[in-house]
């Protein structure tokens, strides 16, 4: 069974009580499917972990603490309180969350901000070194069309990502790849691939394409 983590918090994802999703025919007909995107995100993604909602939010508990759904303990409970007291059938979407780290080292204006809003403490996002290479840590969303896998997963980021880059959220926009609400254009023509190569081969070169131009570049290439 994968185990999916947040900060001090493990817990093993279960599958099976991912069954009561509305809208998500494909977990019934081809459970591998499901099975083989928890192994490879495991591996290629470790943080991040799978939580459900409607449309394209996650749910949030009723709970103080506001906190996500995610398929653990026999049903879809909270990740604070493990309540699962919202009846389960109001889950229509399943959702892979997490913190994707993208380099800002390269992108000098972007860099120079950044390294300005560290020393003022008025960063909004989370920020990690490798030698002297910055990345920042972009949160994302990936949502399972009910279709899955015959149309593409959506992809989406916050407002956080382009205010912290310097520049305002792109609405629909043919140079930055963008369908309106923050929603990624990441295929011209799906192809099938899994979650984690979605993650790999498209979101990654789209985020880091949103850093070249907000540097004031062109990207050299969108997608491999
Ligand atoms: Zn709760």
């Amino acid at each position: 069974m994968v185990q999916h983590s947040r900060g001090d918090t493990t817990w093993s994802v279960d599958a099976d009580a991912l069954q009561v999703l509305t809208n998500n025919d494909w977990l019934q007909s081809f459970p591998q499917l499901i099975e083989h995107d928890l192994e490879e995100m495991h591996t290629a993604f470790p943080r991040w972990f799978l939580a459900v909602g409607r449309g394209d939010q996650p749910a949030q508990c009723h709970c103080s603490v506001h906190d996500y759904i995610a398929p653990h303990c026999g049903g879809l409970r909270c990740l604070s309180c493990s309540g699962s007291e919202l009846s389960t059938h109001q889950y229509s979407a399943l959702i892979w969350t997490g913190l994707l780290p993208v380099q800002i080292s390269g992108a000098d204006g972007v860099e120079r901000r950044i390294r300005r809003q560290q020393r003022e403490q008025t960063l909004r996002l989370p920020t990690t070194e490798s030698g002297s290479t910055l990345y920042l840590l972009v949160p994302i969303r990936v949502v399972y069309p009910s279709s899955w896998p015959n149309e593409a997963p959506r992809g989406y980021y916050t407002r956080e990502f382009f205010t912290t880059l310097g520049v305002p959220p792109p609405g629909t926009s043919h140079t930055h790849h963008m369908l309106s609400g923050l929603h990624m254009c990441l295929f011209q023509r799906w192809q099938r691939m899994s979650i984690a190569e979605v993650m790999q081969n498209r979101i990654a070169p789209h985020a880091l394409a949103q850093v070249v131009i907000a540097n004031g570049d062109t990207p050299r290439r969108w997608f491999n």
